[in-house]
Order: structure tokens, then sequence, then C-alpha cells
């Protein structure tokens, strides 16, 4: 099949909700994939800040084809130990407690939305049940994580919303001071933004944020779901900041593209769930628990930690001496960056697919890079001199 006949046969039988380029990707090995035509591309979208191995890894590979032909699904109604592998581990790395799995970032922080309700309801203060998010951040599509979202093309259409969720502006303490109040139940925010542009938190708002939590009794929830996983040259992105929340949530990267998310937690804000307060039929299958040890394992090495920081350091140099009047800024951290421009800069991405470099915006007028995290020197060279002839032929 062409790039054309899987387009057509797409249009015809997929539900329209994704803005699409005109190709079909088929294969992928590395930090490279190939279209229907046989078309070669620098992948530095990677599924999204998901395939943080590449494609294909051998490594997870092979522990996906023997979980493949151990055991793939029975229930959370038994224990099952590749679940418990990737809670161990994932709680020795955090320095959190517990972990409950799930399959998307979504349901990772609608996770943590009811766990913060419930934990007051449990110490009968049910009418704390209010969230403080923050204005540009993105949590998901559910209807409670769109309502956290604080971007109003994605709620348009799909009131009534649920309640309890006000919003601050990401980077200003003041503005969180001001909101919180005797229902506030917790405060959510990504230690990164990730759709909302790649916004790094300043230090001093991540620390202040953890102050007021710890003044008022309020639980601190991390969004992760992009952030964490390695991307910002530290497994989890508040590792960065040396702020601890009382949740995380993890999704993107925990799979190395095998879908699965993740909620961790502090004994004290896990306390919120007991039997039957919250599930999920395929939370922690075997088969994505398998990879996601496999996929964390690598993480833990330091070697592999090392080339998450240089590789993001070397290109965010590279990044810098771009030189184009219409460039405004350059900023993130480890793998995870972001060029805005004054102008929208969705005619460039297109430039550079056309030219074998596939890049994602975040928003209408950042470019956004998220390689997998395993880059060479070669690739991040061959994505930069792409992205210049991109610059040059592009009117805007
Ligand atoms: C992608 C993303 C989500 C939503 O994850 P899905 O797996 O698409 O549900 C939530 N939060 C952040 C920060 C994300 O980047």
């Amino acid at each position: 099949m062409t790039n054309n006949d899987i387009i057509s046969k797409g249009q015809d039988y997929v539900m329209n909700t994704y803005g699409r380029f005109p190709i079909a990707l088929v294969k992928g090995k590395g930090s490279y994939v190939w279209d229907a035509s046989g078309k070669q591309y620098l992948d530095f979208v990677g599924g999204i800040a998901v395939c943080i191995l590449g494609h294909c890894n051998d490594e997870i590979n092979k522990a996906l084809t023997e979980q493949a032909q151990t055991l793939w699904h029975v229930s959370n109604l038994y224990w099952i130990k590749p679940q418990v592998e990737l809670a161990e581990k994932l709680v020795r790395e955090s320095g959190l407690d517990k972990a409950f799995f799930c399959n998307s970032g979504a349901e990772a922080n609608e996770a943590a939305i009811k766990l913060a309700r419930k934990y007051f309801y449990r110490q009968k203060e049910g009418q704390r049940n209010q969230f403080i998010v923050f204005k540009d951040s993105f949590h998901g599509r559910t209807l409670a994580t769109l309502t956290a979202t604080g971007q109003a093309k994605y709620q348009e259409g799909f009131a009534p919303l649920p309640q309890g969720f006000v919003y601050a502006d990401f980077n200003d303490l003041d503005s969180v001071k001001e909101l919180v109040n005797e229902n506030t139940c917790a405060i959510m925010v990504e230690p990164i933004q990730g759709e909302g542009g790649i916004k790094p938190a300043e230090l001093s708002f991540l620390r202040g944020i953890r102050k007021i939590c710890d003044e008022a009794g309020i639980l601190l929830i991390f969004d992760e779901v992009q952030c964490g996983m390695g991307r910002s040259g530290k497994l989890f992105a508040f590792q960065n900041y040396g702020v601890k929340p009382d949740i995380v949530t993890l999704a993107k990267g925990l799979g190395g593209g095998f879908p699965i998310g993740a909620m961790l937690a502090t004994d004290q804000a896990a306390s919120g769930f007991a039997p039957g307060d919250h599930a999920s039929t395929f939370g922690g299958n075997p088969l994505a628990t398998a990879v996601a040890t496999k996929v964390l394992g690598k993480l833990c090495d330091q070697d592999f930690m090392d080339n998450v920081k240089q590789m993001g350091d070397y290109l965010m140099e590279k990044l810098q001496q771009v030189s184009d009047p219409r460039i405004q800024a350059v900023r993130g951290r480890g793998l995870m960056l972001g060029m805005e421009f004054a102008v929208d800069s969705k005619e460039l991405v297109e430039l550079c697919m056309q030219k074998g470099l596939l890049l994602v915006g975040a928003g209408p007028r950042v470019l956004r890079f998220v390689p997998p995290l395993n880059i060479n020197q070669a690739e991040v060279n061959q994505a930069v001199s792409i992205l210049k002839e991109a610059l040059k032929e592009w009117q805007a």
C-alpha cells in the first residue's frame, strides 16, 4: 500500500480527530522511521516523547517477546509479577512509596485527581476538593483532565465540565497564593510544561509551591507524563529541583512505545485509596509492565543518563547557534527542548518533514525537540543541518 492508499482508506474509516501529516509511517529502527514510499526520516518526535530508546530497540523487543510467550494478561484480581517488579523499581528511584498502573497519561492524572479527593474525604474533609492548576498546562483529554488543562481550546464544546478547578499563572507564585483557600485539596503542575510550549518551572516557583502545600496541608501533584522518564536529564524532572511531590504521574516514555501509565504516591497520600476505590482492567498488564521494567532498567544506567545530559547540552548549544531573526527563544531541559518563533511555525515543520526530519510543535509558535534519549551526536548534527536548510527556504 502506498502512502496515498493508506491515507484515503484512513479518511474513509478512521474518525476525524487528528490533524495528520500526509504520510503513513510503516517501519522504524533506532532514531529513524520510514514511510510507505520507503522515504527515511530522522525522528525527533519519537511518538511525542514516547520512544525513548528509539524504534524497535532490541532489548525491549526481547523483553516484550519473552513476556508474550509467557503470559499476556490476567487481571488485577491476582498478583502480577512484572507489575510488582516495576512498582518496586519506580518506588526506589522516585523516593515515593506506592505505584498504581493504568494505560495513559490522562488516566494517570485522572487517578491522581481521584486520589487527592478521596484522601481528604477519608479525613472527613470532603469539602476540600478544589485543584489549583495552571494556564497553558496540558493534563489529558478525559473530562476531568481537560478541565485541569488550562487551555480553552481543549474545553470548548464539552460543557458541563467537572467542578473544582481554578487556574493560576505558571511561574507566578503570587497567583497561586491568591487561589489557596480552605477548599484546596491539591496543586497540580508540570515541572516542565510540554504542550504549553516547553516551559521549565523556575526553581523558586516549584520550591514555593512545595512550601505553600506543606503549610496548608495541600497535596502536590507533579504531572511528569512528558518531562519524566529521563527526558529532563534526570529520571524524574523533580530531581532537578530538589522538590518532592506527594503524587507524580508518568506515561509517555514509561513503556518506550508500549502503552502504560503510572501514578506514584507517598504512603500518606496513597492511604486515600482502599480496595474498590479505583481500578483499570488493563492497568499494570504483564506485557506493559515487563517492557516498562526493562525501559526503566536502561534509564537507571548512569552512562545512559550521561548521554541524555550530553546530547541535551549539545543540541541546546547547536540550536542557540542557529541564527534567524524569527527565533525568539530556545529553552528546555535535557532532551526536551523548544525553539520559539515570532510567527506560526507549522510550515517550518512541513519543510523539515519534506527534508527528512520529523518535528512537532508545542503550541503554534514553538518547535519541539524530543528525540530518543539514546540519540548520538551525528544524528543531532543531521537534525540541526536539516533545520537550517528548512529555515533558509521558509517564507514567513
Ligand atoms: C501527553 C500528556 C498527557 C496526556 O497523556 P495521554 O497518554 O495522551 O492521555 C498528560 N500530561 C502531559 C504533561 C502530557 O504531555
